[in-house]
């Protein structure tokens, strides 16, 4: 039996999402891979200068490394070992909270706001809960007290956040572990080769052991939304309010 997980309570994860040809949501001056990135640098900062260990999933602009697989993955196959090299990094660093950062983009310009996202299908939901309350009330109220607009979406269960094909699939990072065998991998347009350990028919996922919560600030397809994310000061309000919702989960304020 594997031992169980020990969290250490001063180390938190944070993930900048997308990276490398993942660009995530861009438009009117903003590009989410980048964005991201410079915000989970101001998070840090100011968690660090609380006496925290934090640890980012990346800082630079790349995905995860491939080194090791048999194929140069593509597709559904690269997110889901770049996804996975997140997760394992957050656990093998015993991280007591993970926090992913990501900003909106929806096919309709006028959708603005903020949504916080969490998972209620694992042994320790009760805790994703209480992560992602206190980013999205924390994100809320250092965005509005900074004098800018925040339309709060809310905090929003993930667990059938993807129907695919008939089943619901959750935000990778925040959902339990789960196995993905070769069909499913050639039906969602990844290359199994890529992706499965030798002589494997299956990929087996493996979830964070920490809570774990994602953030969604603002709509980058919204144009005042973006002129949101484009400003100095908001931006330094989103990022103390990420910090301030950790720091509260941790019992530190
Ligand atoms: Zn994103």
């Amino acid at each position: 039996m594997a031992s169980p997980y020990v969290a250490d309570p001063r180390t938190v994860v944070i993930d900048p999402g997308h990276g490398g040809e993942e660009v995530g949501a861009a438009n009117f001056g903003v590009v989410e891979k980048e964005s991201n990135l410079e915000m989970a640098f101001r998070v840090e900062r100011l968690l660090v200068e609380r006496g925290l260990r934090v640890v980012l999933t990346r800082r630079v602009d790349a995905r995860a490394s491939y080194e090791g697989l048999a194929a140069t993955p593509t597709g559904f196959s690269a997110q889901r070992v770049d996804l996975q090299g997140r997760v394992d990094l957050a656990n093998s660093e015993h991280a007591a909270a993970y926090v992913s950062i990501h900003s909106n983009g929806s096919a309709s310009g006028a959708e603005r706001g903020i949504e916080v996202y969490y998972n209620s299908q694992r042994p320790h939901a009760a805790e994703n809960l209480r992560l992602a309350r206190l980013v999205n009330d924390s994100v809320l109220a250092e965005v509005s007290a900074a004098g800018y607009p925040a339309n709060a979406r809310g905090v929003k269960d993930d667990s059938c956040l993807r129907a695919f094909q008939g089943r619901c699939f959750p935000l990778f990072v925040l959902g339990p572990d789960r196995v993905t065998n070769r069909d499913e991998i050639l039906r969602r347009g990844g290359n199994p080769d890529a992706l499965l350990p030798r002589g494997q028919d299956e990929f087996r996922s493996r979830a964070t052991q920490m809570p774990a919560t994602l953030v969604e600030l603002f709509f980058i397809s919204n144009a005042e939304d973006a002129a949101i994310l484009r400003s100095e000061p908001a931006r330094e309000a989103m990022a103390r309010g990420v910090a301030r919702g950790i720091t509260r989960y941790l019992g530190l304020d």
